[in-house]
């Protein structure tokens, strides 16, 4: 196909209405359908990226191949379609106005007055087109983040606005996911912020083409009669998004709405092929009738708020269920572990995770968990942060060099352990400055790490400034910390895994985020198999 189409949802009425998960439904249906496609995801506010954003505030920071620290959704994005993301698939504002105004500086507008309509709209056209000139898109689809009547995302919605006349009805087309809640009291679905909402959204010039309401209730045809009587949309474009068991219900339930139907026809495209959904509903049977279930405890210091690890939880649920088990997490807050209450709080786990983290806040409890895992000979996984700790632990109480630290956390400590970059150690900006994307490693024969892959040479990605300290290699290696996986080039200590232990490893990369549905990330299937053994005995 010579021609890439666009697809823009924009979201009314509250936010937290789950667009990136319809976007990424519909991608994948479309994608069933021979389709190639990518969604790309638009966020208003200021930030650069969100790299530089606590995790309570949008959730996990994903990251991607190329080494952009991105939107959770991307994660999304990539785990139902199983294609790679890369910079160009998330936009903030902050990154808009800095192109921007980098280009005003060098001249580039001729003496023009810059605003805000043409030059910050052109400019956010030119990033929602950057996709489709690659050539590799049939379809690109848009999330504009936030909901309409944000005051900053009125850029947004302009751009749009142009871009669709720009392109023709036939090349872009506007879906507005909305809200129709049931009210318990009058017994009824109410229509009525999804009128204001659309509104909304035709006084900045957008007309949606199809309606996506999200509802608790099924939606009948006199509630689609009156949404296209009040909103101008026909109603086959009317398409009813229930309340799901999970966000993996969702591409089987627009299949049944028929929304890539309705889309294709619209975009003027053949629906001849139909979506077959083989592989993901044998990954749905397995997820809905597992044969067991293990209880992995996180251990982390965002645990309020799940969405902090987003692309772990979601590692679990795909490993899981290609091992024919439910996972149970419990979350548990690093802050509140001590030495006096580890056996208490991690009683009866079938395996621990010691999560990614940044800072001092929580680690001491990282550490006694780590500890526990270790001497009790429960499975564990540590991650980025987790790895380090467990280097810690193991300096600390296996080789008694005490107050061993990561430099992160003790400038001062005897024993760096985990020391900073050389790389790292001139950088002064946080923003997008840390050892980031995917990275080689190279895994020793005979290791754990090197069964697991079955590979010599893997790739994965990373978001870390400290690292392993090779000048305590050889003491941790001759009392049993192996490094298994290292940088091929650099030497970085990227794994490490216990002798005498039946499943211990810690890396310094981020599995989690190359876990997918139709790929479950091989180190989660070991570990949660690992957990399932030791559940047993
Ligand atoms: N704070 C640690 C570092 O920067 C670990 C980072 C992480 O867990 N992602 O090296």
């Amino acid at each position: 196909m010579s021609k890439t189409k666009y697809i823009f949802v924009t979201g009314g009425v509250t936010s937290s209405l789950g667009k990136g998960i319809i976007a990424a439904s519909l991608a994948k249906l479309l994608q069933e359908r021979g389709y190639t496609v990518t969604i790309q995801k638009l966020d208003p506010y200021i930030n650069i990226d969100p790299g530089t954003l606590n995790p309570y505030e949008h959730g996990e920071c994903f990251v991607t191949d190329d080494g952009a620290e991105t939107d959770l959704d991307l994660g999304h994005y990539e785990r139902f379609l199983n294609t790679p993301t890369s910079q160009a698939n998330n936009v903030t504002t902050g990154r808009i106005y800095q192109a921007v105004i980098n280009k005003e500086r060098k001249g580039e507008f001729l003496g023009k007055t810059v605003q805000v309509i043409p030059h910050i709209t052109d400019e956010i056209k030119n990033r929602i087109q950057l996709l489709g000139k690659t050539n590799k898109y049939d379809i690109v689809i848009t999330e504009i983040g936030g909901t309409v009547g944000d005051i900053e995302s009125l850029p947004y919605v302009e751009a749009v606005r142009q871009l669709k006349w720009e392109l023709g009805n036939e090349n872009a087309l506007v879906i507005h996911l909305t809200l129709v809640p049931y009210l318990a009291a009058a017994g009824e679905l109410k229509t009525k912020p999804t009128q204001h909402s659309v509104k909304m959204l035709m006084q900045s010039g957008v007309a949606p083409d199809i309606l996506v309401c999200r509802t608790e209730r099924h939606i009948n045809d006199n509630i689609k009669a009156k949404l296209a009587l009040f909103c101008n949309v026909n109603t086959e474009s009317i398409i009813e998004s229930i309340d799901a068991e999970t966000i993996y219900d969702v591409p089987n339930l627009m299949l049944k709405e028929q929304l890539d139907v309705v889309v294709l026809k619209k975009l003027a495209l053949p629906t001849d092929i139909k979506p077959s959904l083989t592989e993901w509903n044998n990954f749905l049977d397995k997820h809905k009738n597992p044969k067991n279930t293990i209880e992995i405890g996180l251990i982390g210091k965002y645990v309020e708020l799940h969405d902090a690890y987003k692309s772990i939880t979601e590692a679990f649920i795909h490993a899981g269920a290609s091992n024919e088990t439910k996972v149970k997490v419990r979350w548990i807050h690093s802050e509140s572990l001590a030495v006096e209450n580890v056996p208490e709080k991690l009683n009866g786990l079938n395996g621990i995770l010691v999560a990614p983290g940044f800072g001092g806040r929580g680690i001491e409890g990282k550490i006694d968990a780590v500890r526990f895992a270790r001497e009790n000979k429960i499975p564990f996984l540590g991650i980025c942060l987790g790895m380090q700790m467990a280097v810690i632990e193991f300096s600390r109480n296996v080789l008694n060099l005490s107050n061993a630290n990561s430099i992160e956390m003790d400038e001062k400590t005897p024993h760096a352990v985990i020391n900073l970059m050389e790389t790292q150690k001139n950088i002064i900006n946080k923003g997008g400055t840390m050892r980031l994307g995917a990275w080689n490693c190279k895994l020793e024969k005979d290791s754990k790490a090197h069964a697991i892959y079955n590979k010599e040479l893997i790739s994965e990605r990373h978001r870390h400034r400290y690292e392993f300290n090779n000048e305590y290699l050889e003491q941790l290696t001759n009392a049993g910390m192996l490094a298994t996986g290292t940088n091929p080039k650099t030497g970085l200590v990227e794994i490490i895994e216990l002798q005498n232990h039946p499943w211990f490893v810690g890396v310094q990369y981020h599995p989690e985020y190359k876990s997918t549905v139709l790929n479950p990330h091989p180190l989660f299937i070991d570990f949660i198999k690992a957990c399932l053994t030791y559940s047993k005995k």
